[in-house]
């Protein structure tokens, strides 16, 4: 078992599958990002022997996210390998959506268990400012698509920003009225790429949450406000399902954060707002015994920081939010 030496027990791992991505959300990198050429990324027989790698670790959950995870190549493949791997118990993603028409059963027969899709805005014309030139429909299509393919419960990620879609907080927190969804609205975090954007136009959870109170009165607090993941969940009166408030950078979970990542060209990250990070690819590589980089894993999991450094003004600008993989 991963342990740190504050006594949590790291068992979570979040895999990046690419930091290429199908769109250029403003809030997550520039229009003319370079990407990482493909012979840096893990090969898919890499991203297996990790995996098994950190499953004889304890880890038993994974999530598959990038960059776009869907666009890479053998996608169905890599999620079959990794949930039939000994120790692995939950396999689930985080996408953009716009594939899913065409993957979501595939994935789920793969094995997958869950997605969480983002979509910051119902309206194609925002969501196309929002994204360079994504189409909201077809996000749409996705969510349909994995509900039928039984990736449930589905969750729905959005990032609020000024300027952009702050009209969206209610449209997007009342389809909890009908649906069993989980619409989770996330705090803008910055890293490097377009950090001024993030500063800049960031909107809290307690603004966002008074938005949607103004519109559909107190909301319920769920789970007697125990975290649920990452999110503070609540509903609306009456509500089918639940709205969630990733509030990272103004109230941080960090006493009960369990993960770790490990982005797609082989680097593991402890912390997702620290720059530290340990290559493992290289070593891998290399050549490195099993024994050696188990070693390794081990040695950077007692180090994971408590927490990070936003409040001192402390920014993790060595990688944009896409290369670490969110
Ligand atoms: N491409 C996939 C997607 O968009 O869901 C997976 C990768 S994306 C980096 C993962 C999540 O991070 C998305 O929900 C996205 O909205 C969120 N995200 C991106 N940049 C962010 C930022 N600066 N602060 C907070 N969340 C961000
Ligand atoms: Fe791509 Fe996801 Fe970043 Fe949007 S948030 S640019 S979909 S990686």
């Amino acid at each position: 078992m991963a342990k740190d030496r504050f006594g949590r027990n790291i068992h979570y791992l979040r895999i990046s599958l690419t930091d290429h991505c199908n769109l250029r959300c403003v809030y997550c990198m520039p229009e003319d990002i370079t990407f990482r050429p493909n012979a840096e990324l893990m090969q898919d027989d890499e991203i297996l022997t990790l995996t098994q790698l950190f499953a004889t670790l304890g880890f038993d959950k994974i999530r598959l996210t990038g960059g776009e995870p869907t666009i890479r190549k053998n996608v169905v493949e890599i999620v079959r390998g990794i949930s039939e791997t000994e120790g692995i118990k939950s396999v689930s993603m985080t996408t953009n959506g716009l594939l899913l028409s065409q993957l979501a059963q595939p994935l789920a027969d793969a094995g997958l268990e869950r997605v969480n899709i983002s979509i910051d805005t119902l309206e194609p014309e925002k969501f196309k400012r929002l994204t360079r030139w994504g189409k909201v429909n077809e996000v749409i299509e996705g969510i349909d698509a994995a509900e039928k393919a039984g990736l449930t419960p589905i969750k729905l990620n959005a990032v609020i920003m000024t300027g952009y879609n702050e009209s969206d907080v209610v449209p997007l927190a009342g389809l909890t009225q009908e649906n069993p969804w989980q619409v989770r609205f996330i705090e803008m975090m910055p890293f490097a790429g377009v950090t001024e954007f993030q500063l800049s136009q960031m909107v809290t959870a307690a603004q966002i949450q008074e938005k949607i109170e103004n519109d559909y009165g107190a909301l319920e607090v769920v789970n007697n406000g125990k975290l649920d993941g990452e999110a503070r969940l609540f509903k609306i009166k009456n509500g089918t399902g639940d709205i969630g408030f990733i509030s990272s950078v103004t109230s941080p979970f960090c006493s009960s954060c369990t993960r770790a990542r490990l982005t797609s060209d082989g680097i593991l990250r402890l912390c997702l707002l620290r720059e530290k990070e340990i290559d493992l690819l290289t070593p891998l590589r290399a050549g490195a015994s099993l024994e050696e980089l188990r070693g390794l894993i081990l040695e950077s999991v007692w180090e994971k920081p408590w927490g990070h450094g936003l409040e001192k003004g402390t920014i993790a600008l060595n990688r944009t939010m896409s290369e670490i993989g969110g």
